[in-house]
């Protein structure tokens, strides 16, 4: 990106209700057969409009093809049986109801190339696409038949590579892995989760992001973050590895967050995504409060390695919340960019 403080979202964004049931995750469609499709495609030309409009400058498809960030990939791939289910911890937190790895997990067929495709000629901005990263993979499923988190993430991470290298053919320009995992098991996430990440990256030309956050803006995860004390230092157990990898860009949790700011020091060198936009409140930031968080941020991260971003996707916002939080990103980012020009 030649432009400066480069402006994006770090996934997901609010479908329209026609489309799916606001304001949940995992909301069933409302259409069917060839209008799903059709409303799916007319979804994602909403939502591209709103960021454009918002003045995004790296936009997405907001994920409005997709039920969830992780499942909806997972359900394109053989091996693993959705009417199977077992009851599990997700990211150690809260009970969820999964899929069971039953075989070799494998994708017969490229999951969302069409809907990548579709997009880049809709736009002529860079885009950005979000997949689930490999650890975050294997924390939402029940597995019978690998019984090793670490050999089905390493499966899972050749499977994303597959994915990955056909949407960088497809145009796509960042292409970001999600891996809230990475803020739990620090210990995996060393041994072997940043590892798994350079695999499902492996090869690429485009830019690769890490997106790691503290989770959506629902109650399961704000309850957690009450328990986390009056500073969040999660990031500190694996940023020194990760700023060792081979990944371009990190995507952090900033606004309203106890991570103290210093900690992207350790990741220095690297491009950084800093959430300025707080997906857990309907409240929406101030384009000065925006600009105080990229100003704080600025002190460890070299201006034209920082991205404005918001700390999560905003799926659960209602829609004219999410819009105004993405105007808001702009006008904060616009403010810094603004001083930072006439330096
Ligand atoms: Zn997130």
């Amino acid at each position: 990106m030649k432009k400066l403080l480069p402006t994006s979202t770090a996934g997901s964004l609010p479908k329209p209700s026609w489309l799916a049931q606001p304001e949940v995750l995992w909301s069933p469609w409302k259409l069917q057969d060839q209008e799903l499709i059709d409303g799916k495609k007319d979804a994602l030309r909403l939502c591209l409009d709103d960021q454009l409009k918002a003045g995004i400058d790296i936009v997405s498809d907001g994920e409005q093809t997709r039920q969830h960030f992780v499942t909806t990939f997972i359900e394109h791939l053989s091996g693993v049986d959705f009417e199977k289910r077992e009851v599990v911890k997700i990211r150690d937190r809260y009970e969820a109801s999964v899929p069971t790895v039953v075989g070799a997990v494998s994708r017969p067929k490229p999951v969302f190339v069409e809907d990548a495709k579709f997009l880049r000629q809709q736009t002529s901005q860079p885009i950005k696409w979000a997949l689930p990263g490999p650890m975050t993979m294997i924390d939402t499923l029940y597995d019978s038949h690998y019984k090793s988190r670490e050999k089905l993430a390493w499966e899972f991470a050749k499977i994303l590579n597959e994915e990955a290298k056909e949407l960088e053919a497809a145009g796509v320009d960042i292409i970001q892995f999600d891996e809230p995992a990475f803020n739990v098991f620090f210990d995996e996430v060393n041994d072997w989760g940043i590892a798994t990440l350079e695999r499902a990256i492996e090869g690429l030309k485009c830019e690769t992001a890490v997106h790691i956050c503290y989770g959506y803006g629902i109650k399961a995860n704000t309850d957690w973050k009450k328990t986390l004390g009056s500073e969040w230092r999660q990031y500190e157990e694996i940023f020194p590895k990760l700023q060792k990898s081979n990944i371009d860009i990190v995507s952090l949790e900033c606004q309203n967050s106890r991570v103290p700011m210093d900690l992207i020091e350790l990741i220095r060198g690297k491009k950084v995504m800093v959430g300025a936009i707080d997906v857990a409140t309907h409240t929406v930031e101030t384009p000065e409060e925006v600009a105080s968080t990229l100003r704080k941020a600025l002190q460890f991260v070299d201006a034209d390695k920082l991205y404005p971003c918001t700390n999560c996707g905003m799926i659960p916002l209602p829609r004219h919340v999410a819009r105004g939080k993405l105007e808001a990103l702009s006008a904060g980012a616009e403010i810094v960019r603004r001083e930072l020009m006439a330096k």
